[in-house]
């Protein structure tokens, strides 16, 4: 099966389509600061190439599917002292996510799952929520795999599962991959590793990428990035984005 890319077809063509049986996947980003190497909008890069990647592997099972634009803005209070980070409240975002749906139901759409790689908890919680609000309210079923829960964080290495993952080797890989031009090679080349770990630091009650001990907003080894590592990556994101959502139809 084919994957569209909904904000290019025509009303005509939506109207055409077998929306029945027909996925919806959101990508859903952040603009963020991602160390002085990568570029505000990394985590929708990410969030595109894993949609994609998603999507190519249901439509090989014979599974329509359409992609949406990417949502870019969202709650990101631990990079929000950092300039450029936009953040937005989780209420927001959940009711951004619930509207869209309900819409995408009213359309007679199949399911919306999201693709997500921005773990901030105020915004995990929003899109959980979202998920939650979409039941009670019937819509179509809203599936998002949250990568802190088991079992899809254990799938993305070390580096993921050792909770320092903001910017560093995990994330720099998968923009290396799809958005080359986008890295500042030379800077991130000179980074010294940071080991410290975010999940860690959530979990003690720290708020902010400067109280979790990044300064310079990255966590990991930016360093040890490559593209054939970030392909890799994309792929396993793809495969939980095609599992979680096949579990459901
Ligand atoms: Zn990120």
């Amino acid at each position: 099966m084919p994957v569209h890319e909904l904000a290019q077809l025509t009303w005509e063509e939506v109207r055409d389509l077998d929306r029945e049986h027909t996925l919806v996947v959101l990508p859903v980003g952040a603009i963020e600061a991602h160390g002085p190497h990568l570029p505000l909008d990394t985590d929708v890069v990410i969030a595109t190439a894993m949609a994609r990647a998603g999507a190519r592997r249901l439509a090989a099972r014979g599974q329509a599917v359409v992609i949406l634009p990417a949502l870019a803005y969202t709650a990101a209070s631990f990079g929000a002292a950092f300039h450029g980070t936009l953040s937005i409240s989780g209420i927001t975002v959940t009711a951004l996510i619930v509207d869209l749906a309900r819409s995408l139901s009213d359309h007679g759409f199949q399911l919306l799952a999201l693709a997500n790689v921005h773990l901030d908890p105020e915004h995990l919680t929003a899109l959980n929520e979202a998920v939650k609000l979409g039941r009670v309210d019937r819509l179509l079923p809203i599936i998002f795999p949250d990568l802190t829960r088991k079992p899809w964080g254990a799938r993305l290495g070390d580096e993921f599962r050792s909770g320092a993952c903001h910017a560093g080797q995990f994330e720099g890989s998968i923009v290396l991959a799809e958005r080359p031009a986008s890295v500042r090679d030379k800077i991130r080349a000179s980074l010294a590793p940071n080991p410290s770990s975010l999940s860690q630091a959530i979990k003690a009650g720290k708020r902010t990428f400067a109280e979790a001990g990044g300064p310079r907003a990255y966590f990991g080894d930016p360093a040890a990035a490559t593209a054939d590592e970030g392909s890799r990556w994309i792929e396993a994101l793809g495969s939980i984005l095609e599992e979680a959502v096949s579990a459901e139809i």
